[in-house]
């Protein structure tokens, strides 16, 4: 599904690729629908990329292609990552670059997390 510029899935996509163990990543939690694991390059103490097992370039191709399942498994999988780190009573953000205008680097949809200190004004 070709959305703001990013094409077709490209299955050799470094996060499929970590997916399929071809390259290490620091794993925080591992479900039927999401794989967690923490940012190589963090912007917070804690910053980790939740990611679908499934193949969706972006927020909108999982908007719209995912299933309930996926959907609902992500999204516990989130939940499950903050509070497996302790983040849940200090607060956390979340955030999701879509597409080109918002510099999405990695053609498979993930939601950054980060935590673990004061993180200031949203930027636009
Ligand atoms: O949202 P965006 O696509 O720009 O973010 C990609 C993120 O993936 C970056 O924060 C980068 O540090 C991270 N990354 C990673 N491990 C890799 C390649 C990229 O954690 N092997």
């Amino acid at each position: 599904m070709p959305v703001s510029g990013l094409g077709a899935y490209d299955p050799d996509n470094v996060f499929a690729r970590i997916l399929r163990g071809e390259i290490p990543s620091r794993t925080v939690l591992d479900t039927e629908h999401a794989l967690a694991f923490h940012d190589i390059a963090p912007h917070a103490p804690h910053h980790v990329l939740v990611i679908p097992k499934g193949a969706y370039v972006s927020w909108a191709d999982f908007a719209a292609r995912a299933t309930d399942a996926e959907i609902a498994g992500f999204v516990r999988a989130v939940g499950q990552v903050a509070q497996q780190l302790g983040l849940e009573e200090a607060g956390y953000r979340l955030l999701s670059n879509m597409g080109a205008h918002a510099g999405q680097e990695v053609p498979h949809f993930h939601v950054h997390l980060f935590g673990g200190r004061p993180l200031g004004p949203m930027l636009t």
